[in-house]
């Protein structure tokens, strides 16, 4: 006869996604570790721009205008960069995500993320009230700057669909935007979005900590560990020594798809890779909300630690050395918007958004692995879905009717 494992279930990952999944597992009375190689929350769900995207239903699509695609072949744009060294690498991917974003796919996307985002501000604001970390958070939206008179006019067809969708987004004039945000040089545009429903957070990591912290409160067990060695033994999983559990979400962000790929599940998982450093503000300027410049791609977003400027995306290896171009394009464009001072940090974060060619996550059991579930490849948008999808996961693991059809965010899509 097998031993009984000593863990119902094992959370690999204590990201946001992992620690909300453990949450949500723990309330249901299943007995969880939570496995991280480092602290909750110190990897990508640190890192971020803490926007808990209400509105983040569009998908981030592969650009097909053909002057955009020549300029990011030759790398001349602020907002994306690849890695040449990295190219083959990365190409097949790249060739999934571009094949994904034709209008039907993203349509699909679209579809498949509305009862997500929707879940999302209610998920969280329960873990963060619980959790005693309600100060972290503000409500105030955030904004989005617009350049030219046609990224307005695009902007109007987008808000029409959001406002379909029951939320809370208005065009601003520079003026306004300008009476919003006093600090902001609004010279140079032609309006902004002002979302509304979102929240912002002033340490991601932070929030992650005060919800790794209320699933120890919950009876959670928290253990620092490798768990790449993690392997099937007697019908249960050995994650490593004296750690046994019947099941495993696999929950590792960006490191999902080796952890996968080396116990026989092949799932075209990329990554994004994207920079933060922060900046004293020069002088008294403030910052309300974050806000972010939609043609160059970075955002500038208020943080406990000083203005935190994130970059778009960089196409690279997971583990390719760091090449920050894109904070030193943005930087001089962002000190145009707002009077930044000195660096906080000597050197620049840098991190990886885990993305599937659809930019849908993945959720659910994975084919071919007793006892395995998946949780990962939220793109641009796992600090935001995190207990949102934790949630979904968990239902799912109970045996419980789950709050939204989860089938389109099953590994077997890709198989
Ligand atoms: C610049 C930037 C800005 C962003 N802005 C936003 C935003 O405003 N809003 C939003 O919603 N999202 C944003 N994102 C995306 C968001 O940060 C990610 O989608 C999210 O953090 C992914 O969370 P995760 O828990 O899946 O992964 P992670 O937070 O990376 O967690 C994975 C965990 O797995 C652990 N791990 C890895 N390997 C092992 C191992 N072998 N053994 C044990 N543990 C291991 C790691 O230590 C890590 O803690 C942004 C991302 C970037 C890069």
């Amino acid at each position: 006869m097998t031993k009984r494992p000593a863990f119902d279930v094992a959370v690999l990952g204590a990201g946001m996604v992992g620690v909300a999944s453990a949450i949500h597992l723990a309330r249901r009375g299943a007995s969880v570790v939570l496995v991280d190689r480092r602290g909750p929350g110190e990897e990508t769900s640190h890192g971020n721009a803490g926007i808990i995207q209400r509105e983040g239903v569009h998908p981030y699509l592969f650009p097909r205008s053909p002057l955009k695609l020549v300029q990011y072949a030759m790398n001349l744009r602020p907002e994306a960069h690849y890695q040449l060294a990295s190219l083959p690498a990365v190409a097949p991917f790249l060739w999934r995500y571009w094949r994904a974003s034709a209008p039907g796919q993203a349509r699909r996307t679209l579809a498949a993320n509305i009862p997500l985002f929707a879940a999302c501000l209610e998920t969280h604001g329960e873990l963060a009230a619980e959790a005693g970390a309600e100060a972290l958070i503000a409500r105030q939206g955030w904004l989005r700057l617009l350049r030219a008179p046609a990224a307005v006019a695009e902007a109007q067809v987008q808000l029409a669909e959001l406002r379909a969708l029951g939320l809370d987004a208005v065009l601003l004039s520079p003026s306004e935007t300008g009476r919003l945000e006093p600090h902001l040089a609004t010279g140079e545009l032609a309006g902004a979005v002002h979302y509304r429903d979102p929240w912002t957070v002033s340490d991601p990591g932070a929030l992650v900590r005060a919800y790794a912290r209320l699933f120890e409160r919950l009876g959670g067990t928290i253990r620092q560990a490798d768990a790449s060695k993690a392997r099937r033994d007697g019908g249960h999983w050995r994650i490593g020594d004296g750690l046994v559990a019947g099941r495993i979400v696999v929950a590792l962000g960006p490191w999902s798809k080796a952890f996968l790929a080396a116990r026989g599940l092949k799932l075209p998982m990329g990554v994004k890779r994207g920079y933060h450093r922060h900046y004293r503000p020069a002088g008294a300027g403030v910052l309300n909300r974050p806000v972010v410049d939609d043609a160059n791609g970075f955002v500038l977003a208020p943080m406990a630690a000083g203005i935190r400027l994130t970059t778009g995306a960089e196409f690279a290896r997971l583990e390719a050395p760091a090449t920050p171009v894109q904070l030193a394009r943005c930087l001089p464009i962002a000190r145009r918007l707002f009077d930044l001072g000195e660096p906080v940090e000597a050197e620049a974060w840098l991190g990886a958004r885990p993305v599937m060619p659809d930019m849908l996550p993945v959720i659910g059991e994975a084919p071919g692995l007793p006892g395995a579930f998946l949780n990962f490849g939220h793109a641009h948008h796992g600090f935001t879905l995190g207990p949102a999808s934790g949630r979904l996961l968990a239902q799912m693991m109970a045996g419980e009717t789950p709050f939204c059809d989860p089938s389109p965010y099953s590994a077997g899509r890709f198989l």
